[in-house]
């Protein structure tokens, strides 16, 4: 069964796929009980967890038409997944239901309560598909930071996979220094691993580009160096390019070096408003 649910992911576009007992859990205890799998429907024995990638290129604009556009691709594309996977698995005669790629509702609701009603990040990580890293985003071989998830639970038990051992997060920082809202504290948080981050304010940024029609922003999934889609593309050794962006554009807009991500932002959005990219008080309408 466990080779036919890859196949069939795999048909349908998922990148990446892996599967977590449920009793991961409680296991690594990282998240309260109310967000495991067993206490959202009780049949659940196995969640099934896929990804998509984000490429780089396309991530490289962000904020920009391109990107957006790509981003909402995706949640169709993963909501579309789950929903034929649990059918299929419902038809094969094991009691099925999905959960949807984004479960936090709105921007506004998540200034309010900063929680999606399901974490895919951690579950990504009990099915063995990559470690959270310190920017609290999922890292992953392929893609680094840069893949979309969706989870189907299932009353089939399957056999798990093994939950990745070594942190792929390498404390680069390239996340801290280069998020535009400064959200991301160098600082460890209380458990000593993962950056401080003020959810809301990174909520607050994606209210601003939402306004600029470039949501969302993610610029700390395009900045890490992880992930074997730099090879790839060739985009190995960016730090310097990375770190320099926001400077140079706040000096030229026209900057040459960003010319081709700059051509995305300019058509299609407001992304940038008032000759401004990065600035959240840029004003005014445009
Ligand atoms: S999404 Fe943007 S604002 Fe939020 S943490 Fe990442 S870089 Fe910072
Ligand atoms: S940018 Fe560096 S510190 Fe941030 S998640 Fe990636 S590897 Fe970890």
């Amino acid at each position: 069964m466990k080779e036919d649910i890859i196949k069939y992911a795999a048909s349908r576009g998922a990148d990446i796929t892996g599967f977590a007992s449920v009793d991961r859990w409680p296991q690594y205890n990282e998240i309260p009980p109310e967000f495991w799998p067993a206490s959202l429907w009780s049949m659940a024995k196995t969640v099934i967890v896929m990804g998509m990638q984000m490429p780089l290129p396309i991530v490289d604009t962000t904020p920009s038409i391109l990107h957006r556009e790509t981003y909402e691709t995706s949640n169709r594309e993963l909501d579309s997944l789950a929903y034929g996977l649990t059918r299929y698995l419902n038809r094969a005669g094991h009691a099925s239901m999905f959960f949807t790629r984004d479960g936090y509702g709105s921007i506004k609701n998540i200034i309010e309560k900063p929680y999606a009603a399901f974490s895919h990040t951690f579950a990504a990580k009990y099915a063995g598909l990559g470690t959270v890293s310190r920017s609290h985003n999922l890292l992953t071989p392929e893609f680094g930071s840069r893949v979309r998830l969706v989870s189907v639970f299932t009353a089939a038990e399957l056999e798990p996979d093994q939950v990745m051992e070594k942190d792929l997060c390498i404390n680069c920082m390239m996340c801290v220094k280069c998020c535009p809202a400064g959200v991301l504290k160098k600082e460890a948080d209380t458990d000593g691993y993962y950056f401080k981050f003020d959810v809301a304010g990174c909520a607050r940024w994606h209210e601003e580009l939402t306004r600029r029609r470039a949501y969302p922003c993610g610029i700390c999934t395009k900045v890490c160096p992880v992930g074997e889609d730099r090879g790839l593309y060739q985009e190995r050794g960016m730090s310097k390019k990375y770190q320099s962006e926001m400077k140079a554009i706040e000096n030229d807009i026209d900057s040459p070096e960003y010319r081709s991500w700059n051509h995305f932002r300019k058509y299609g959005s407001w992304a940038i408003k008032n000759g401004k990219i990065f600035d959240f008080n840029a004003g005014g309408e445009k």
